[in-house]
């Protein structure tokens, strides 16, 4: 097998700095949400509102952080560029415009579709 893929120095360092960058996006949003006055008065619906696209936020960034991590580790590993669920490699492209990726994008087109359906709830 020589489909290993290990990330180039730039990649690695473009991840770094991703990963910098929304971990400390993170943490002012944690430090935000501490702070925030808890919505007491029916004129809070914009705070609550706030509130929760902040929390929103904050979970969409620790799955990105998460994908950070596990791009690297596999880096590491050399197993980089490897879709995680069908293990086929990732297009090239995808992964420059999306370093952080762990899946190819029949995958990830599959995870949403089945997602959609989920959120439609019975609607088959
Ligand atoms: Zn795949």
């Amino acid at each position: 097998m020589d489909k290993k893929k290990s990330l180039t120095k730039v990649e690695r360092q473009k991840l770094e700095e991703e990963r910098a960058q929304t971990q400390a996006e993170l943490e002012r949003l944690r430090e935000y949400l501490r702070t925030a006055p808890e919505p007491s008065s029916d004129e809070a619906d914009l705070e609550v509102y706030e509130r929760e696209k902040n929390l929103a936020l904050v979970r969409r960034l620790e799955q990105k952080l998460a994908e950070i991590d596990y791009a690297l580790r596999t880096a590491q590993k050399g197993t980089y560029g490897i879709c995680e669920r069908c293990g086929k490699p990732i297009d090239p492209e995808r992964l420059a415009a999306l370093p952080e990726t762990t899946l190819c994008v029949k995958c990830k087109n599959d995870l949403e579709k089945a997602a959609r359906r989920a959120a439609r709830g019975s609607v088959v």
